[in-house]
């Protein structure tokens, strides 16, 4: 089902999750492990995401060295069909510019049409791990708007190859990523919110957020998406801060703010365990806060520490 059908569908707000593929060398039944005890909760959708290849520089055996491309997290694809399979939820693969070429892309939504997917997440993607800013394949998409329009381009039955005719539509229901505070390159919110539109004028049906920890943030970004004209579900990204590296990492990598409350918090906190319940507390508050103002979805990152999720969710439902 789409995740369009299932909020119409929804009389109260549903639970989702997002996962990693599990690093190149380890089992499907590490995913397993992780989403097992999550399935009692019973999301109406896991999303999974994608890790373009990294080029590194490895060592040769007469001592020089030769720069080679590594996928550290491959099977975005494989995952959704085991977890469709096993769990029979709605699998979101996320599908991103970089590294792609616009024929690669439409071979990609050929394969998840044909696996019965029925939403995919476009997103651009981020710069490769050697790069400083993004840079597009030089046959692909400079930005998430572009592969929105490939994906309603291939909705409508139009294929790249022009003497296909008749071309079979494929029915994605189309997500895109939005920053309640706001992406890092753009030079400010009001010029974020305006690529968003645009995204969503090519044809997106909802937006997922980056995840925030403090929910003035997604309500401000949600009041001026309306604002905007920007009238599709914006679902709240969620995650558990578990540790003090975090701390520095999350707003390093995200480009987010830590709230003084949390980070105070945070700084008391004595041992791991503590770390984990002031993490637990705080995600707890921002969940009660979001079902209180009928959100359409409480959408997890489940990275790291499943278990705080888990613990959040018993107490919640
Ligand atoms: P875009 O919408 O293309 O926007 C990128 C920047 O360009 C923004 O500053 C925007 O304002 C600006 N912009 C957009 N269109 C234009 C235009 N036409 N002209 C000029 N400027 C423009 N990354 C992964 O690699 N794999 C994943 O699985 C993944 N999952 C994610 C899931 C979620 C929910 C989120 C929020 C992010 C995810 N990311 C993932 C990270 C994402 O790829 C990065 O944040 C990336 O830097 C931007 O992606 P985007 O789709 O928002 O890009």
């Amino acid at each position: 089902m789409k995740v369009t059908q299932v909020l119409a569908e929804a009389k109260e707000t549903i639970i989702s999750f997002e996962i990693l593929p599990p690093t190149k060398g380890k089992s499907i039944e590490s995913i397993y492990n992780h989403l097992n005890p999550l399935m009692e909760f019973n999301p109406a959708f896991i999303n999974v995401t994608y890790h373009r290849a990294e080029q590194v520089f490895k060592k040769r055996s007469d001592g020089n060295f030769e720069r080679v491309e590594i996928r550290k997290r491959p099977g975005t694809v494989g995952i959704c069909a085991a977890l469709m399979n096993k769990y029979k939820v709605e699998a979101i693969p996320h599908l991103i510019c970089g590294g792609f070429s616009k024929e690669e892309t439409e071979n990609a939504l050929i394969d998840l049409d044909f696996l019965g997917i029925k939403n995919v997440l476009a997103l651009r993607g981020d710069a490769a791990a050697n790069e400083k800013f993004f840079n597009s394949h030089p046959n692909g998409h400079r930005y998430a708007e572009d592969l929105v329009k490939q994906i309603v381009t291939l909705n409508n039955g139009h294929y790249m190859e022009e003497d296909i005719i008749d071309g079979a539509k494929t029915d994605f229901c189309i997500g895109i990523a939005g920053y309640p505070e706001k992406h890092f390159e753009s030079p400010n919110m009001d010029t974020d919110i305006y690529y968003l539109k645009r995204k969503i004028d090519f044809g997106a049906h909802y937006v997922t957020t980056q995840l925030f920890f403090r929910n003035e943030h997604y309500y401000n970004y949600v009041a001026k998406c309306k604002e905007n004209g920007i009238m599709v579900p914006i679902i709240p990204g969620l995650k558990p801060l578990t540790n003090k590296k975090q701390l520095t990492t999350i707003p390093r990598v995200f480009n987010i703010e830590v709230p003084v409350e949390l980070y105070n918090e945070m700084m008391k906190a004595k041992t791991d365990a503590d770390c984990e319940q002031v993490g637990t507390e705080w995600l707890l508050h921002q969940c009660r806060d979001l079902l209180k103002n009928n959100v359409p979805v409480l959408h997890f990152y489940t990275l790291g520490k499943p278990q705080v999720i888990y613990n959040v969710l018993k107490q919640l439902f």
